[in-house]
Formats: structure tokens, C-alpha cells, sequence
């Protein structure tokens, strides 16, 4: 379709092939199996930015295979709400626009369910898969003789469309063979490190980081079995079947640098051409002339180099945005190089040995004030809050745990004071820095047991099943508001549906 207004070109929906590695294994083609893409729709108040509208769930299309093309209410609401939790924390997301409930169409999974349609929308919905798909593992590129190979010339074109259009690089020599190949690649794993530093930051575990599911755009996409961490666990795997942890919280970071191999290796034969010749035009011209040996070890060499800045570059950038988001959640504003150790760590190892939430004990620290340290009742009235929220009070070793706090508060303390140069100027430095962590630190966490209640409210009743949805919409775009009395994370009164909410 054209989304230039030419008046020749027809409008048709579509749907796109792609394949990917699904818990590390090939998966052969997949695709679009239920996702139709409608219109691309430029946005309002950014004419560089187009929307591309995709409707989930509306029904099979040639890349269904054996399936019915069809979504759920229950996983629709999963993905339709925490799309637009996850833009509310600032993490980069595809986002949800609609949600159609067609009860009078049955879906059989385990026991027949309503259908539902989802509309989605991002920029765009390509993925590393959708590179996999035209450079398959095995596959061979027939280089020589000036013969076509298909695929290759697929792939150039998936590749400068991506460049060009979706991630809009900068000046890339687009007529010079395969020079965009490795700006596409560093791109696409800047923009997935910050992602993935925020998930790990905000505690969001996606459950299914198949290379079919990693987005170029470094966007949240597909919400499947995904969860935001309660207690605090490193080890945590909201996937039922992902029995042997591959997407533990812990491993997020390196199962995105291990979606990010698969795609230079689907990138490899431009990629690693072009690296070799030091950034000298390469085009099929040249190729032909080589011989396959010669061919194969430079594109290795070239491959290498390219593979070890695109991982070095995933691993600083991840760590530095995580940094910086948890100096958000700490409120502090300087980037100490010791805070990863002395602050940051500590205090996730004395979440998870004390078994505390992780989202309300950020939240508590809010209204920490450095002054507790040398004032022993409020000192010891502020760590009972925060040992009250763990999950296993019988197994906490109390002594222990107010000894730990104290000393973790005391360097929380002293960090804190040595930033008061820095908010000099803006009055009350705790007031000051009590608003930063409440606008840093989610009131509101699209938390498993929520969504539960609201699929259950939906499912019993339309009426009230609408009035929970909107209302938890509403909680989750806002998420840092003061919802209910704190102290508690606000979700309590969900059951209250009669209570007034309107959008
Ligand atoms: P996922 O695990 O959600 O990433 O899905 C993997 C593949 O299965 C994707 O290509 C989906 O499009 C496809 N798929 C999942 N459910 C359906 C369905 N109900 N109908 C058609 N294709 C599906
Ligand atoms: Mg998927
Ligand atoms: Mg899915």
C-alpha cells in the first residue's frame, strides 16, 4: 500500500513472513500468524514518525499454518494494559489503541473462550526475525557468475528499508553495497540495550525473548507470559514452560545480546564483506571476483570485529542506562562509579535475603530522610515499614535485618548529603528529593493479581468488567499517582467497582 496518497496504488492489508530462534532453536518460518496490519498513518505532531495500525487476532493469514489466527480475551487484556503500563514507565513499547471482546466467537484452547482483537500500534513491527527469515541458518548465498540470489537481494532491501525508514540513520552511503549493514546493526543494539536496562530496572520480565519476539526498534513486543517482579528474585521465570530458566529476570540482558548475534549473523554475508575492506565500497561486483575460501575468511575476520563492538556496545550502554534509572529510583542526581556497589547491589541482596517487595520497598525509600540515621526511634520505625513488606516474616531473621538496614541506610544517608550543592537553590532538599523518588517509583504495579481480577471481572460481567478495565487503565497510564492511601500499592480498592472512574 502507499502511504504517500498516491491515488494509483490500492490500499490492502498485510501481514509479514519472518522466522527466529525460539528458545535457542531454529523455528523454521513463522510469521504474522494472527497479526494484520491495516494503515501506516503519519503522526499528528511528528511528520518524521509514522504509525503503522495492526489489528491482533482478527483471523488467519498465509502465515497462520496451523493455527486459527485468533486472540483470547485473557491474553488481549494482558497485552492491551501493559502496553500502556509499560509507555507510563517510560520503557519503549509497541502501544494498544483498542480492544474488541467478539464473546459470540468461540476460540478453543484448553476450554472455548471469547475472541478478542487487539489493535496495536508502533512505528513498525519488524523484528530480528524478519531478517532471519531471508538468511535462514544453512542457508548458502550463491555468489559468482553474476547470477541472482534472491535472498540476497531481500535482505538489501529489508536492510535499507530498516535503515532508512524505520530507524532513520544518519548518513549512511546507501548505494554503496553493504555499508549500512553495520550501522544497522549497532543501532539496533543501542536501542534494545536501553530497553532491556529498563526492564531490568522496573522489574518487567517478558517470558519469551525469541528472536521472533525482539523488536529493531528496541520495543517492547508480543506481552505473553510476561510479570513485573514482586518479591525480589534474580532468579525468577514467569514462564510456566520455561522450565530451564532461559529467561530468568537475571538472564534478560544476555538473552538480547544473544537475539542481536541472530541478527548479524543474517546480516553476516554484507556485514562481514564490508568490515573487511575497512568501510570500502563492497557491492556484488566485487564479490563475484573472490573466490569462496577467500570470500568466507574475510567476511569472518570482518564479522568478528563487528560482533565484538555491537556486544561491547550492548553491555556499556545497558549497564549505563541502568545506572542512570536507578539513580532515578534512589533519587540521586550525581553518577557516583562506586554507587553500583555500594548502594545499588546491597540493596537488591538485602531485598531478596529479607524476601521484601521489590516495587514497594523502592516506593518506601521515598520517604526516607538522612536525618533518621542519628535519631534511633524513627531510624527503627522506618525499617520496620520496610520489613514489613516482605513475604516471609516468619523466616526473617529481625536482629539481623535491622542491622543490615541501619548500615545500608546510614551510606544511603551519607550519599544522599553529599548531593546537597546539587539541589541547592530548590528549598527543602527532602521535600525536593521526596517528589523526585515518588515520580521515579511506581504507586501503581500491573502486578499478576490484578490482572487476574480484572480478566475474571471481565469475563463475569460486561458492565462491571469495563468499569475494572477502564479504571485500571486509567492506574496504569498513570502510575506514580497518589492512588488510594499510601502505604499500600493502591490496587486494593480495584474491587471497589463501583467507585467513580472515568477516562
Ligand atoms: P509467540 O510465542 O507469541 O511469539 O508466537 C509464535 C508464533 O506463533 C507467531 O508467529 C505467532 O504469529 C504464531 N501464533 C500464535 N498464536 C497464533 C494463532 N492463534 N493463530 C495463528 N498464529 C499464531
Ligand atoms: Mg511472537
Ligand atoms: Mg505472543
Amino acid at each position: 500500500m502507499s502511504t504517500d496518497g498516491d491515488a494509483n496504488t490500492h490500499w490492502a492489508p498485510w501481514s509479514l513472513r519472518y522466522s527466529g530462534h525460539q528458545f535457542g532453536v531454529w523455528a523454521g518460518q513463522l510469521g504474522d500468524g494472527r497479526a494484520i496490519s491495516i494503515l501506516a498513518t503519519p503522526h499528528p505532531s511528528d511528520p518524521e514518525l509514522t504509525y503503522e495500525l495492526q489489528l491482533k487476532g482478527a483471523g488467519r493469514t498465509p502465515f497462520s499454518r496451523t493455527a486459527d489466527g485468533l486472540a483470547v480475551l485473557r491474553s488481549s487484556i494482558r497485552e492491551f494494559l501493559c502496553s500502556e503500563a509499560m509507555h507510563a514507565l517510560e520503557i519503549p513499547t509497541t502501544r494498544a489503541l483498542a480492544l474488541i471482546s467478539l464473546p459470540e466467537l468461540p476460540v478453543h484452547r484448553q476450554r472455548i473462550e471469547g475472541a478478542c482483537v487487539l489493535t496495536r500500534l508502533a512505528p513498525s513491527f519488524l523484528r530480528i526475525g524478519s531478517f532471519e527469515a531471508l538468511n535462514p541458518p544453512g542457508n548458502t548465498f550463491f555468489i559468482g557468475g553474476g547470477q541472482q540470489d534472491a535472498h540476497w537481494d531481500a535482505l538489501t532491501e529489508l536492510g535499507e528499508w530498516v535503515g532508512r525508514r524505520v530507524l532513520k540513520l544518519g548518513p549512511v552511503k546507501w548505494d554503496e553495497g553493504g555499508a549500512w549493514g553495520r550501522e544497522l546493526v549497532m543501532e539496533v543494539a543501542r536501542r534494545n540495550a536501553r530497553m532491556v536496562a529498563a526492564w531490568q530496572a522496573y522489574g518487567f520480565m517478558h517470558g519469551v525473548i525469541n528472536t521472533d519476539n525482539v523488536s529493531v526498534l528496541g520495543l517492547t513486543i508480543d506481552y505473553g507470559p510476561y510479570a513485573f517482579m514482586d518479591v525480589f528474585d534474580p532468579y525468577h521465570i514467569c514462564n510456566h514452560s520455561d522450565q530451564e530458566g532461559r529467561y530468568s529476570y537475571k538472564d534478560q540482558p544476555s538473552m538480547i545480546i544473544y537475539a542481536l548475534r541472530a541478527l548479524l549473523n543474517a546480516l553476516a554475508p554484507l556485514i562481514g564483506a564490508e568490515a573487511e575492506l575497512g568501510g570500502k565500497a563492497v557491492s556484488r561486483g566485487w564479490a563475484d571476483d573472490a573466490s569462496p575460501e577467500k570470500l568466507a575468511a574475510w567476511r569472518k575476520s570482518g564479522l568478528d570485529l563487528v560482533k565484538q563492538d555491537m556486544e561491547t556496545a550492548t553491555v556499556e550502554i545497558c549497564a549505563a542506562e541502568y545506572s542512570r534509572l536507578m539513580h532515578k529510583r534512589l533519587a540521586l542526581r550525581r553518577l557516583d562509579t562506586d554507587d553500583e556497589t555500594r548502594l545499588v547491589r546491597p540493596l537488591l541482596n538485602l531485598m531478596e535475603e529479607h524476601a521484601l517487595d521489590f516495587h514497594g520497598t523502592f516506593r518506601r525509600l521515598a520517604f526516607f530522610r538522612p536525618s533518621m540515621v542519628s535519631d534511633a526511634p524513627q531510624s527503627d520505625a522506618f525499617i520496620a515499614g520496610v520489613l514489613a513488606l516482605t513475604s516471609e516474616p516468619d523466616r526473617l531473621d529481625r536482629q539481623k535485618a535491622v542491622v543490615d538496614w541501619r548500615a545500608w541506610l546510614e551510606r544511603y544517608a551519607v550519599r544522599i548529603m553529599s548531593e546537597r550543592g546539587e539541589w541547592s537553590g530548590e528549598g527543602d532538599l527532602d521535600g525536593k528529593r521526596e517528589a523526585a523518588a515518588k515520580a521515579a517509583n511506581p504507586r501503581f504495579v500491573l502486578r499478576q493479581w490484578v490482572l487476574e481480577e480484572v480478566i475474571r471481572t471481565v469475563e463475569q460481567d460486561a458492565d462491571s468488567g469495563k468499569r475494572i478495565l477502564r479504571k485500571v487503565l486509567q492506574m496504569a497510564c498513570s502510575p506514580f499517582e497518589p492512588w488510594g492511601a499510601e502505604g499500600h500499592d493502591g490496587s486494593e480498592d480495584l474491587l471497589d467497582a463501583e467507585s467513580d472512574f472515568s477516562l
